[in-house]
């Protein structure tokens, strides 16, 4: 049995890998849910297959070219090396008129991306309502 450490013990950072170590993780789980609606002819395993190697291709694709050098691999405490995009290099934008806001029919979450009408949250399975005006 392994001793769970003491709350003062634990690192502060924790790295979370881009690919699931099993089973789904949000972005495969996200990927998942759109390829059950652009590529319905998929099995479970195709779809998590596809899924992954999409994920992959975006990885080489984020470690290379202009991007590589926003993305230094580098030492992060006790939690091990991983890469961590920049403070700087965050771009923070308010929602604009012309970009309207969708809410979740079920878990009641909002976001300002509409991906075929997928609800991002991880484990939503729900669709996205149509978008909030400004008097919700
Ligand atoms: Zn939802």
């Amino acid at each position: 049995m392994r001793r769970t450490p003491e709350k003062e013990e634990r690192p502060r950072e924790a790295l979370q890998g881009w690919l699931p170590r099993r089973g789904e993780n949000t972005r495969s789980g996200l990927l998942d849910k759109l390829l059950q609606r652009t590529a319905p002819h998929l099995s479970s395993l195709e779809r998590h297959d596809t899924a992954l190697r999409l994920l992959n291709e975006l990885w080489d694709s984020l470690r290379a070219g202009a991007w590589q050098r926003l993305w230094p691999a580098e030492k992060l405490g006790r939690a091990g090396s991983g890469y961590q995009l920049p403070y700087d290099a965050w771009r923070w934008a308010t929602v604009a008129g012309d970009d309207p806001v969708r809410r979740c029919r079920r878990c009641r979450g909002v976001t300002h991306h509409n991906l075929r009408g997928i609800c991002p949250v991880y484990g939503c399975e729900a669709e996205l309502e149509r978008p909030l005006t400004a008097d919700h």
